[in-house]
């Protein structure tokens, strides 16, 4: 990572900027020079299952029993060894199998056993048929029908044979793979640590809720909406509070960060005003790029180390914050804690109204999407997009993807749409 990318050479296969601004990147070669070096956390840690919702796999999972580990009833019903009179003489019933409480007889040709779904399918018997397609009486059962000899029968190992693998290593578990791991006996699974991520505001008019608000105070919420999305990815979190804008404050709160954290993330202090120390500070205790970036809403973007933890340094404004987390902290985030990564799913919508924008930055407007009669999605606009209404975010339930060049957006044109479930 050299310093100040903003005047270095693009990469050999960064995406072509012929048309925008010096300096300035696209969100793609952005989100690209964060990611090209970055790899997974090199610790592991054990986790039991009630833990390892959402963890990755250090090690492949290979069966080492078969799962189910016998014979057993598909239904509830009877079961018996299939000959070519079974539906026209009457069957003895001789026992009953429930699940966990086998029949330990073994069941003669002309007999058969009543049996509950999930128990022990006895020896000797090949076919269990379906109660509803039955007449008993007393201790005689007649078969409506002959059903298929093997009918109903679950067998050894057809979920899981033993010596299979079952689970990859880099597999993100989710809840089936609990339970296919509690069904192996497996209470612990090796899995990549958490990333450490500390976070913090930089402001002096930035006020912690409780405080009383003076002439030109706010109070900080970029804070919380950095926790509710970081939540969102399962990481630790580290909250640092609110730094002022003094080179020694934003010294002191990175040095402290780069001691604790995978990841420090900054919000505010990162343009060009007096009292912007974050890149300045970055320069002189590890690494940084500052990137103007081409896209609305987020401008200035700072990235780099501390050391071994990486940085993030997102403008102040509150829906700059959450549009920049989103695109280049977030996939680095997840990256690190082992996850395959993909970018956030985009789909087509059909806008309502009309869109307009001013051509040379991509911009991620916030859109209400819904499904019309016939499912088709459609996407109308929360109306002003400055980058200080954080109410547009609340209200929004998607960002309304408007490439760079556009400028115009006609009622019925497609465009794309990044959902926000499971992001904020
Ligand atoms: P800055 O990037 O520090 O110049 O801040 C840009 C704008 O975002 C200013 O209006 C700040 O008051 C506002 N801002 C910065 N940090 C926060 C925060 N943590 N919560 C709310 N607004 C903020
Ligand atoms: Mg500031």
């Amino acid at each position: 990572m050299g310093n100040n990318d903003i005047t270095g050479s693009p990469p050999a296969n960064a995406v072509s900027c012929d048309i925008m601004p010096q300096g300035t990147l696209s969100v793609e070669q952005a989100q690209q020079r964060i990611l090209q070096d970055l790899s997974a956390i090199k610790h592991t840690e054990r986790a039991n299952l009630h833990n390892a919702l959402g963890r990755i796999l250090v090690s492949d999972i290979t069966a080492h029993f078969d799962v189910p580990p016998h014979r057993n009833s598909a239904m509830d019903g009877y079961a018996f060894a299939s000959t070519a009179s079974t539906s026209e003489q009457p069957l003895k019933i001789v026992g009953i199998s429930f699940a966990g409480k086998p029949y330990q007889q073994s069941v003669q040709t002309g007999e058969c056993i009543r049996i509950m779904t999930g128990a022990v399918v006895p020896d000797g018997c090949d076919t269990v048929a379906m109660q509803e397609n039955c007449q008993r009486d007393n201790d005689w059962l007649t078969l409506n029908s002959a059903p298929k000899t093997g009918s109903h029968i679950r067998h050894p190992g057809d979920d899981m044979p033993a010596g299979e693998r079952v689970l990859n290593a880099g597999r993100k578990l989710n809840a089936a793979d609990l339970g296919l791991l509690a069904s192996l006996g497996i209470s612990e699974v090796d899995v990549i640590r958490r990333p450490r991520v500390a976070f913090c505001s930089t402001g002096d008019e930035l006020k912690s809720i409780g405080e009383p608000l003076g002439v030109g105070d706010i109070y900080d919420s970029n804070r919380y909406t950095l926790h509710g999305m970081l939540k969102q990815l399962d990481v630790d979190i580290i909250d640092m509070g609110v730094v002022r804008d003094t080179p020694e404050a934003v010294e002191q709160a990175f040095t402290s960060a780069s001691q604790q954290a995978d990841v420090l993330i900054t919000s505010g202090g990162v343009s060009v005003g007096d009292a912007d120390y974050v890149t300045a500070t970055l320069k002189k205790l590890g690494e940084v790029n500052f990137w103007k970036m081409a896209m609305k809403p987020g401008k200035p973007l700072a990235h780099g180390r501390l050391g071994d933890c990486l940085f993030f340094g997102l403008p102040g404004n509150p829906v700059s914050v959450m549009a920049t987390f989103l695109l280049f902290a977030r996939p680095a985030i997840l990256k690190l804690r082992g996850e395959q990564l993909s970018a956030l799913p985009e789909y087509p919508a059909m806008s309502t109204q009309v869109l307009k924008k001013a051509a040379g930055r991509k911009e991620y407007q916030r859109g209400i999407c819904t499904q019309d009669a016939h499912g088709n999605w459609q996407v109308t606009s929360t109306g002003i997009q400055e980058s200080h209404m954080l109410r547009s975010m609340s209200q929004a339930n998607c960002f309304i993807i408007l490439e760079r060049e556009t400028e115009h957006i006609a009622e019925g044109d497609t465009v794309k749409i990044i959902p926000f479930a499971g992001l904020l």
